[in-house]
Parts: structure tokens; sequence; C-alpha cells
């Protein structure tokens, strides 16, 4: 398992940067972000260091699996399920990535424009 000492999220993943979990398991962690841009904003990460989406393989499939399968989970669990949500990555400087850890954003209770800025 890759960890890297100056990234946020693996000191988030370790306990060692505080957070509000919503769920924790083998492969994956969801925390609620710390400036929400929606009534619900959750972020789901691996335990394992992936700068972002672009460093992905089809090794990844589990993984890939179990976010989309946790996303769908919490997104029941807080209601927006029905009404739908939005489901985004950002990757690299024109993504809009600030944060070098791959992570599912889960954006829902209220309608999303389209295409985004
Ligand atoms: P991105 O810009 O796609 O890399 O997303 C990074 C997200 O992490 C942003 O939505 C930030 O608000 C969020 N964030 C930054 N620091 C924290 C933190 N300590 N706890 C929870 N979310 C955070
Ligand atoms: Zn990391």
């Amino acid at each position: 398992m890759a960890v890297d000492p100056s990234c946020l999220f693996c000191r988030i993943v370790a306990g060692e940067a505080p957070s509000t979990r919503l769920h924790d398991d083998d492969l994956v962690l969801a925390i609620r972000d710390i400036a929400p841009r929606a009534p619900t904003h959750i972020l789901l990460m691996p335990r394992d260091h992936i700068p972002s989406a672009r460093e992905l393989t089809e090794d990844d499939a589990v993984l890939l699996g179990r976010l989309y399968a946790v996303a769908a989970e919490l997104a029941r669990r807080e209601g927006i399920s029905e009404a739908g949500y939005r489901v985004v990555t950002n990757v690299g400087r024109y993504g809009g990535q600030t944060v070098h850890h791959l992570h599912l954003h889960l954006l829902g209770g209220r309608p999303f424009a389209w295409p985004p800025g």
C-alpha cells in the first residue's frame, strides 16, 4: 500500500489529520468535504496513495467498483439518490485538482449545471 507522508489525504486515511468519517473499509475511506459546494458533499478516496485518475489501470477494477458502490450507498443514506446527484473526479491543473490523492466528489441536494464551468 503506497503512502505519501506529505499528502493530506494519506494523513486523513491514517487518522493523523481530522475528518468526519462516513465509511471506512479495507480499500476506501469516505469523509465530508471541509468546504461543501452542495448540501451533500462527500469525498471518497482509496486508502492507497494513487495521485489521480490519470494513474488508473485495469488492475484497479475492484477499487473502482468499490468506490462507486460506496458512493451509491452513501447517496441512499444521505437521501439524495432518487433526485439524482453527481460523481466527479478532477484530474490535474485543467481539471481543477488541488489534492493529489485520487478522490471522487459525491455531490447532491441541489441541481447541477451542465456543462460544468
Ligand atoms: P480537488 O480540488 O478535486 O482536488 O478536491 C479537493 C477537495 O478536498 C476540496 O473539495 C476541498 O474542499 C477538500 N478538502 C481539503 N482539505 C480537506 C480536509 N482537511 N478535510 C476534508 N476535505 C478537505
Ligand atoms: Zn495520499
